[in-house]
């Protein structure tokens, strides 16, 4: 079985104690191990400061979009490889697989255009120069410079190719250094990623660590010139934030968590029409792809009552026709959940609704999966939950069940009765909207924007529209309230976090001299 070495201070060091074993969740087969144990972070931290830190901020931005645009080369050059490991490890089909590789590609060549267009600056300059006093001479000018600490980026396990690759983009670009930790039970593609760059020199010394195993004390070893970028449960998240030294030394801390994302159908958009069958080809998608593993997934599907039924019916149709099982088999449209912990939460969330609800397709049993050994494998059919009434619905908009799983609730058809429903999910990170009615999608946006950072308006002639679930990174990510907080992504937006804004003020001659503007 391989050893999940993790790459701190420029090697390859593996961690003593007892391992932790990832396994195939389609067939429980052990494939690697993996520990921190003894593991010196502290001095991986100080190496990333010494020597990563000098590295990048010796560049410029374009020359550090050049890494970013190499880093993508060489994850190109291994896609098959890295998508075989998604399907062992993750349990992801060869789709969804190449939703988190070819993300992971996409962001990093964004992010290396950013660089490009950026030029050879090595700071950015935050709006124009300011008169502060009626002399033209007292100026004032805004810019952002790269922080001097060290940037961990803690990820989830459900995305591992691209969580690494969206949280390093940023970081780099903005000329900090970055130590990458992946959720243990699916490292082997990040690991494999990092073996990559590795081999091919890609990066400047320290620029790039990789910590594979639990993270031990690792965010109690931040000071107040680093960062600390977690995905993952609200709960860690508040753990994070409750440290010591975090709430001591100011450490700028972004939490990406969970969300009950939602899908509301306008009252204009009939079944059989082009609206409506968008509609249903975005739950449908969301609700099994990854097997809903995915923090941007639908899972509050708001619906005009007077056509609740019908939606219902079409739902279960769709996800009739959805088989199950072992994602190295052709046939299989939906993998497993990630592990058996998460099988068991997702049944435990199942029968929490179930109490307020019922299912009308699907059900938390054992499933025997396509192609798997028998009595292997953490598969869980969808399922569609239906409430008679929002108001009778707590644990839908309190519950966030991270797999295959979608609750339906009727609204009255009117934008505010349907804003009000979506904002007792408590802040998400998209909602999208199925509507060509100028004064619903009015009152709607209005109604959910200040919950969301994003708002997909789901339209039929969208060409290949990837649906609400799919993070793009010229488009911020995160959310307020029960999503975290956060803020990630969004073009150059995502770099602020990396960088201090510092306010220059004095002499306007000086000022322009020093940031390199030409003096007027
Ligand atoms: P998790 O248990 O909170 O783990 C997330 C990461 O945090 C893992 O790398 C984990 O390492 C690490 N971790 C665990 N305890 C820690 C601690 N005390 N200090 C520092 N790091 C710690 O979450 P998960 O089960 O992997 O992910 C599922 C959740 O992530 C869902 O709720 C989902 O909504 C959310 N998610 C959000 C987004 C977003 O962008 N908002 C994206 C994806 C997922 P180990 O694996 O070694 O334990």
């Amino acid at each position: 079985m391989k050893t999940l070495r993790s790459y701190l201070g420029d090697r390859w060091v593996e961690g003593s104690g007892a391992p932790q074993t990832l396994v195939n969740p389609a067939t429980e087969e052990p494939l690697a191990q993996a520990s921190s144990d003894g593991l010196d972070l502290a001095a991986a931290l100080a190496q990333a400061r010494r020597k990563g830190g000098p590295a990048l901020r010796a560049l410029s931005f374009a020359e550090r979009g050049a890494l970013l645009k190499e880093m993508a080369k060489a994850i190109q050059a291994h896609r098959d490889e890295l998508l075989d490991l998604a399907v062992a490890n993750g349990g992801n089909t060869r789709s969804d697989a190449k939703f988190d590789v070819d993300g992971a590609i996409f962001t990093l060549q964004t992010y290396a255009e950013i660089g490009a267009s950026l030029g050879t600056a090595k700071f950015l300059i935050d709006g124009e120069g300011l008169q502060l006093g009626r002399s033209p001479r007292f100026h004032g000018q805004h810019i952002n410079v790269p922080r001097h600490g060290v940037a961990v980026q803690i990820n989830a396990f459900n995305f591992p190719a691209w969580g690494l690759a969206e949280k390093a983009a940023s970081a780099l670009l903005a000329g900090m250094p970055v130590l990458s930790k992946p959720a243990t039970s699916s490292a082997m593609v990040a690991h494999r990623v990092m073996e990559i760059l590795v081999e091919k020199k890609v990066l400047p010394e320290g620029a790039l660590s990789l910590l594979v195993g639990t993270p031990r004390d690792l965010p109690a070893l931040l000071g107040a010139q680093d960062v600390l970028a977690f995905t993952g449960s609200g709960d860690t998240g508040m753990r994070i934030r409750a440290l010591p030294n975090i709430i001591r030394e100011s450490v700028r801390v972004n939490v990406e968590t969970d969300s009950l994302n939602a899908a509301v159908l306008g009252p204009d958009a009939a079944p059989g029409g082009d609206m409506y069958e968008t509609f249903l080809k975005d739950v449908l998608r969301d609700m099994t792809q990854k097997a809903g593993q995915k923090c941007t997934a639908i899972r509050r599907v708001l619906v005009p009552e007077a056509i609740a039924a019908t939606v219902r019916d079409d739902l279960a149709e769709g996800l009739r026709a959805v088989r199950v099982g072992n994602p190295a088999t052709d046939e299989v449209r939906m993998g497993p959940l990630a592990t058996a912990s998460q099988l068991a939460d997702v049944r435990e969330g199942v029968a929490k609704l179930g109490a307020e609800g019922k299912a009308v397709f699907g059900s938390a049993a054992a499933l025997a999966g396509v192609g798997a050994p028998a009595g292997k494998g953490f598969f869980l059919s969808p399922v569609l939950m239906e409430f008679a009434k929002d108001a009778l619905a707590s644990a839908a908009h309190a519950r966030e069940v991270f797999g295959p799983v979608a609750s339906l609730l009727p609204y009255s058809g009117k934008g505010a009765d349907a804003a009000a429903i979506v904002a007792r999910g408590n802040g998400g990170l998209v909602s999208s909207v199925y509507s060509e009615d100028a004064a619903f999608l009015e009152e709607i946006v209005s109604g959910i924007a200040p919950y969301h950072g994003r708002l997909f308006l789901g339209h039929p002639k969208i060409e290949q529209s990837p649906g609400p679930g799919t993070v793009l990174p010229q488009l911020v990510h995160g959310g307020p309230g029960r999503a975290g907080g956060g803020e990630e992504l969004g073009g150059v937006r995502g770099l602020a976090f990396y960088m201090q804004r510092v306010a220059l003020e004095g002499s306007r001659p000086v000022i322009q001299k020093l940031i390199g503007a030409p003096s007027a």
